[in-house]
């Protein structure tokens, strides 16, 4: 089998799913987008995910995903950016990404926005929010994500940028806990976000093996890395 061939089919199933997911949540398929998460995989795959009808893709680690953006840069993608993101290099991201999805702490909004206004373009901004139960330690890595009551704060902070447009929120489930109830804390947290900002309707969550618990909790966004592309060699 190809790996062209081998694309088209893990994409065919992971549409379905996310196709039955919207049925069984009684959404329209057409309210999820998929965002195919490339990490670890090359050029050449983004290629021929595009060429297969893909529009978005996702990369967590910033010196990969600008080489791998400039080698694809003849292709209408969007770029997600969805990794940890120190703040010495978020005007260089934002310098490629059209949606970062990782803003966790004001010290990146100045930076983000400088990058995305030196390129006379609007970033898309979601803020990642911790769905660790509070109170849990941080583990190796540190935690991902702002707390859910440091939020508001972050959303003004974008607001105020300028080059920056808050579009949502974006969360990955505890590893150590039901995907089903952590994505429902998350349409809560989401609740209380749009209250304040009603255009603020987007909702990443869900990878290959919880999006449909994803969907259920009105995702709009899926990130989906192994069920596309294949097992990736192991972090770290
Ligand atoms: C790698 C990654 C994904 C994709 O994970 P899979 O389990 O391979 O689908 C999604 N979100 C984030 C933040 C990631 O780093």
């Amino acid at each position: 089998m190809s790996r062209r061939d081998q694309l088209e089919a893990n994409l065919e199933a992971v549409r379905a799913r996310i196709a039955s997911a919207c049925a069984d949540a009684g959404r329209a398929p057409g309210d999820v987008r998929l965002v195919v998460v490339t990490k670890f995989f090359p050029a050449g795959d983004v290629r021929l995910l595009a060429e297969l009808g893909v529009t978005d893709v996702g990369e967590n680690r910033h010196q990969e995903a600008e080489a791998k953006a400039a080698e694809c840069a003849d292709l209408a993608l969007t770029w997600h950016f969805i990794g940890g993101l120190q703040s010495n290099k978020a005007a260089a991201v934002a310098a490629y990404a059209d949606v970062v999805e990782s803003v966790d702490r004001p010290k990146l909004v100045a930076p983000l926005a400088k990058g995305a206004h030196q390129r006379s373009h609007e970033v898309d901004v979601l803020l990642q929010v911790s769905l660790d139960p509070p109170g849990a330690g941080t583990g190796a890595g540190g935690r991902s994500g702002a707390e859910p009551d440091q939020l508001a704060a972050l959303a003004s902070a974008v607001k105020q940028s300028g080059s920056l447009r808050l579009r949502g929120l974006m969360a990955v489930a505890p590893l150590d806990e039901d995907p089903a109830t952590a994505f429902q804390r998350l349409a809560g947290i989401r609740q209380e976000l749009l209250a304040d900002h009603p255009d603020a309707t987007w909702l990443s969550a869900g990878m290959s093996g919880d999006l449909e618990h994803a969907v259920r909790a009105g995702a709009t966004h899926v990130r989906i890395g192994s069920a596309v592309l294949g097992s990736r060699p192991r972090v770290k």
